[in-house]
């Protein structure tokens, strides 16, 4: 039988890394160029930092999460342990964990890395896939929304993805959400029998994401209502007016968007989400916003934060689409003519290498006619033939695989010669 890799998971073969990598070195040089630092935590956290901030109400935490079992779990001792389906609450968690919150409580981090949801595998939907984001932890000023907005669509534009659309909304904090669900419930109180079957339980357990519910029966009957907006109490109105004239004032283009409302609990005032329209159905980029009541909820003090979660591989298959990166071979091939001249080929090999050359050399005895066809499909610059001759004057012959140029060269002279 054939090993097959688990549903919902992806290899990441070594021609598809150039653009990866290309991505990941773009991705750093724009978040620290904007001052964010780099934070890495653990794959796996405890299961009740998930629920108790992302929503017990939520497709996650209902129905999404990975647990990892070990004896000492069998055995009902602990807290379980899940693979994280977001990286919020674990930075949130590090943040608190480390007294960030009593010694240097403004912060800008960002990470990269793998996440877990059990999702029914589709086109751009996985069940272990990346994100990049970034977290502003202790500030509740609109610039700080303005800033983490801007850098999600500067960094998708260095990336070459200028199409995409910028929705913005603002949820409130949670008095005004109250008062809205109060009304929303009112509004739809006579029509919950024609809602979508997830929409009837969410009218009980999360009514405001009947909002954002793509069944056009749900969209239809949720349409007439009046928006959050108009429920905002003024200190958020405040805010998301700062927010909207910094967006302005720096012309990045944006679209109002009532209807959007985050899958996450925590978020509270700002939500944005940056779609594109080549990905089909699952079209989100980015999403993001403001989330002034986790750290408070954690035990820490009341803090303002707001951050941003790209999906690395849905912004590799836009990328893919516009951009082609041919991986780059070892500057030298040495092609060996001869088995006995092996050992002294693979000690020419790993003095270049020490000088920081990158090089490869055949082990496998071919013919020099298939070292050569080797050289170029790996892409290597330069192929040094090392043949009996050579060796005894003390030269390789080197040529140059674009031109064709050849030229004997000193072995002494050898990395110099390359590295010109
Ligand atoms: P979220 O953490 O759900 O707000 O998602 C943030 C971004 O991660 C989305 O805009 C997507 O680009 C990406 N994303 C979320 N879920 C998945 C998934 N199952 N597979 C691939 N990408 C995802």
């Amino acid at each position: 039988m054939r090993l097959k890799k688990p549903q919902g998971t992806e290899d990441i073969l070594p021609e598809q890394i150039p653009l990866w990598r290309y991505l990941e070195d773009t991705v750093r040089n724009t978040f620290e160029r904007y001052n964010y630092s780099e934070i890495r935590t653990p794959i796996m956290e405890f299961y009740s930092l998930f629920n108790r901030s992302i929503g017990e109400t939520t497709d996650i935490i209902e129905k999404e999460m990975y647990f990892l079992r070990t004896r000492e779990h069998e055995e009902g001792t602990k807290d379980l342990l899940t693979l994280r389906p977001e990286l919020t609450a674990p930075i949130v968690r590090a943040y608190l964990e480390h007294n960030f919150d009593k010694t240097r409580s403004f912060q800008k981090w960002y990470y990269y890395g793998p996440l877990f949801r059990h999702e029914r595998p589709q086109k751009g939907r996985l069940r272990q896939f990346h994100q990049i984001g970034v977290e502003v932890l202790g500030s509740y000023d609109a610039f700080s929304d303005v800033e983490v907005i801007d850098l999600a669509m500067t960094l998708l534009r260095l990336l070459g993805i200028n199409d995409c659309q910028l929705d913005l909304n603002s949820m409130g904090c949670p008095d005004c959400r109250k008062t809205y669900s109060k009304a929303l419930r009112e509004a739809l109180e006579g029509s919950v029998s024609k809602l979508c079957e997830n929409c009837q339980q969410r009218f009980n357990k999360n009514i405001l994401r009947i909002l954002d519910c793509k069944d056009k029966r749900c969209y239809e009957i949720s349409f007439n209502i009046a928006s959050l907006d108009r429920y905002l109490c003024q200190r958020c109105n405040e805010h998301f007016r700062k927010v909207k004239k910094g967006l302005e004032d720096n012309r990045i283009a944006y679209r109002l968007n009532n209807r959007l409302v985050r899958g996450f609990d925590y978020y509270t005032k700002t939500v944005f989400e940056i779609t594109h329209s080549g990905l089909g159905a699952q079209n989100a980029l980015c999403g993001g916003g403001r989330y002034d009541g986790l750290i408070a909820q954690f035990g820490g003090p009341p803090t303002g934060a707001v951050g941003f979660a790209m999906g690395v591989e849905r912004i590799i298959e836009v990328l893919a689409a516009k951009k082609r990166i041919e991986p780059r071979g070892p500057s030298v091939y040495l092609a060996v003519t001869d088995e006995s001249l092996k050992s002294e080929c693979y000690k020419l090999l790993r003095e270049l290498r020490e000088n920081l050359v990158s090089a490869e050399m055949d082990y496998e005895q071919k013919s020099l006619k298939a070292q050569f066809r080797n050289a170029d499909r790996i892409k290597a610059r330069f192929v040094a033939v090392l043949g009996t001759k050579e060796l005894s004057k003390g030269t390789v012959t080197l040529k140059e695989m674009a031109t064709g140029k050849e030229r004997e060269v000193e072995l002494k002279s050898l990395v110099e010669t390359i590295k010109e």
